[in-house]
C-alpha cells in the first residue's frame, strides 16, 4: 500500500468510527450472532494476490460488524466496562503508526520518559504516597504475575529462578475467596500451585477477608513446615466488589514479614474520587504492590494496567535479565522491560496523557461519580419490583440481584435480556447461588441510560416468567 492510499483510508475510518459512535446506542449491545456464523463467511484459505482495501473494508463491514459486542455502548452493564475515550483512541493510533518497540529507554526515550511521568501523575489522582514508582503494564493479570512471582522469589532468597522449585517445600499465598481468577493463574503458572494458595473466608458489609483467620491460617502453615510467601489482597472483587480491610490485612503481613499486592483492576479508578478512600483505600500506602486498570474505569483504551511499586528492587530482583544483546551503555536509566514479564512494550503511556489532559481529573471524577449513584438508584428502584431481591448491595457502582425462581430462571432472564439486545448484563454467584450482576460505568452512559434497565427487566421478565 502506498502512503497516500494509506492518508485515504485512514481519514476514511476515522469518519467511519465517529459514526460508528453516534450510532451505537441504536445497536443491540451483545453480538446477536449464533456460533460458527461468522467464520463459515470467511475463505477457509489465504489469498494468492492482493486485494482491493475497498473490498476488505466491505467484508469488514459486512461480516465482522455484526459479530462485534459493543463495548463503548452506552447501555453495557456487564463484566466490567473497557472505556476507550475518543483522545485514548487517537493517541493509540499514533502509537500504532508510529510503531516503536518500547522495551528499552534508548529503543524510545519519550516512551520511558512520559511513562515514568505518567504513573507519577497517577500516583497523586489516586492519593497515594510519594516514593511509589510504577511501570505500565498490559493486564492486572500480568502484574499480578509479576508480584506473585516476587513473592516467591523473596521467601525463597532469590533462589527459584536460578534452582528452580523441587527443594523449596511448600510455598504460600493468601488471599479471601472473592479474589478474580488472575491470583489463581498466577499461582499455577508461578509454580506455587493451587493447594498453596489459601483461600481465607470474608466476614463484613464489604466482604474482606477475616484477618483473624488470616493470621490463624500463617501460624498453622508455619507450624507445618510450610513458607508463607505473600498476600494478595483486593478492592474491588469481580464477582459483587468485595473490599479488605487493607489495615487489617496488612497487620498480619507486616508480624510475619510477608510481601503484599493489592488487586485494584476495577475499582482503583473510582479512588480518584477523594471521598472513597476512607472506605476502601485505607491503609493503601503500605501495599508493597498495586495494580489498576485505567482501561477499566478510567477511559483509557485497552489496553493499560499500572502495576504501583513501594520498592521496585524485589520485582526487578525477580524478573530482570540482560544478555549482552540487550545491555545499554552505562548510564542510570529506566529500562521498563526488567520489571515486566515480555520483553517487548507498546507506548501505552501517550494515551494516558492525552486522556488526562483531554478531561482533567474534575470530569473524569464527576462521570464516576454519577455512576455510583445511578447504581444506587436504580438498585433502589429492583429492589422495589415485585418478587425481586438484591442480593449484594451497591460496592461503588456494582450490585447483583435475583428474578423469583431457582438459578435455571436467573440464567434464563440474562439470557433473554442479551437476546433483547437494549441493555447486557452477565451473570454471577455469590453465597452459592446464581445472581444477575449490574455495574454502571461506561463513560458516555446517562441517568436514562441506566434507568432504562428497569424497563427492560420488568418487560423481559414479565415475557419470560
Ligand atoms: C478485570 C479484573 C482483573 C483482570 O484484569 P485483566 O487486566 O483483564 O487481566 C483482575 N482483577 C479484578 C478485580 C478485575 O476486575
Amino acid at each position: 500500500m502506498k502512503w497516500d492510499e494509506y492518508a485515504k483510508w485512514g481519514k476514511h475510518i476515522a469518519g467511519w468510527g465517529a459514526d460508528y459512535h453516534s450510532s451505537l446506542a441504536d445497536r443491540p449491545v451483545r453480538a446477536q450472532t449464533a456460533i460458527g456464523e461468522i467464520a463459515a463467511q470467511i475463505p477457509m484459505t489465504p489469498p494468492e494476490s492482493g486485494e482491493e482495501m475497498a473490498t476488505i473494508l466491505k467484508d469488514f463491514d459486512e461480516v465482522i460488524m455484526p459479530g462485534m459486542t459493543h463495548w463503548q455502548h452506552p447501555r453495557f452493564f456487564a463484566y466490567f466496562p473497557a472505556n476507550a475515550t475518543p483522545p485514548s483512541m487517537l493517541a493509540e493510533q499514533l502509537v500504532n503508526t508510529v510503531a516503536a518497540q518500547c522495551m528499552l529507554w534508548q529503543t524510545s526515550p519519550a516512551a520511558t520518559e512520559l511513562e515514568g511521568v505518567m504513573v507519577n501523575w497517577l500516583r497523586q489522582a489516586l492519593g497515594l504516597a510519594v516514593g511509589f514508582t510504577g511501570v505500565i503494564q498490559d493486564s492486572a493479570s500480568s502484574a499480578t504475575l509479576s508480584a506473585v512471582l516476587t513473592m516467591r522469589e523473596r521467601a525463597t532468597g532469590f533462589t527459584g529462578n536460578k534452582d528452580g522449585l523441587s527443594q523449596k517445600g511448600h510455598l504460600r499465598i493468601y488471599c479471601s475467596t472473592e479474589v478474580h481468577t488472575s491470583i489463581d493463574r498466577a499461582c499455577w503458572v508461578a509454580g506455587i500451585g493451587q493447594a498453596n494458595l489459601v483461600k481465607i473466608a470474608t466476614k463484613g458489609p464489604l466482604f474482606g477477608m477475616d484477618a483473624d483467620a488470616l493470621d490463624a491460617a500463617i501460624r498453622a502453615d508455619i507450624a507445618a513446615g510450610h513458607i508463607p510467601a505473600g498476600i494478595i489482597a483486593i478492592t474491588g472483587g469481580t464477582g459483587i466488589g468485595a473490599c479488605d480491610d487493607l489495615r487489617a490485612v496488612l497487620r498480619v503481613a507486616q508480624a510475619h514479614d510477608l510481601y503484599t499486592h493489592l488487586d485494584a483492576a476495577w475499582a482503583g479508578s473510582a479512588m480518584i474520587c477523594p471521598e472513597f478512600r476512607d472506605t476502601f483505600w485505607a491503609g493503601v500506602d503500605s501495599f508493597d504492590s498495586i495494580v489498576f486498570n485505567p482501561h477499566k474505569w478510567l477511559g483509557a483504551q485497552f489496553d493499560c494496567s499500572v502495576q504501583f511499586l513501594r520498592d521496585a528492587t524485589p520485582q526487578l530482583n525477580t524478573l530482570k535479565i540482560e544478555p549482552e544483546y540487550l545491555k545499554t551503555s552505562g548510564e542510570e536509566v529506566v529500562n521498563y522491560s526488567e520489571w515486566t514479564i515480555p520483553l517487548g512494550r507498546r507506548f501505552r503511556a501517550l494515551k494516558i496523557w492525552f486522556l488526562l489532559r483531554s478531561y482533567g481529573l474534575d470530569d473524569l471524577r464527576r462521570r464516576i461519580r454519577n455512576h455510583v449513584a445511578w447504581a444506587e438508584a436504580l438498585c433502589a428502584r429492583i429492589r422495589a419490583m415485585e418478587g425481586f431481591e438484591i442480593c449484594s448491595d451497591p460496592i461503588l457502582s456494582l450490585f447483583t440481584f435475583r428474578a423469583p425462581g431457582d438459578d435455571a430462571a436467573q440464567q434464563r432472564l440474562v439470557d433473554a435480556i442479551n437476546d433483547d439486545g437494549r441493555i447486557y448484563v452477565t451473570q454471577g454467584s455469590h453465597a452459592g447461588r446464581k445472581v444477575i450482576r449490574f455495574q454502571v460505568g461506561q463513560f458516555d452512559t446517562t441517568e436514562d441510560d441506566v434507568m432504562m434497565a428497569e424497563t427492560v427487566i420488568a418487560e423481559v421478565w414479565e415475557q419470560i416468567k
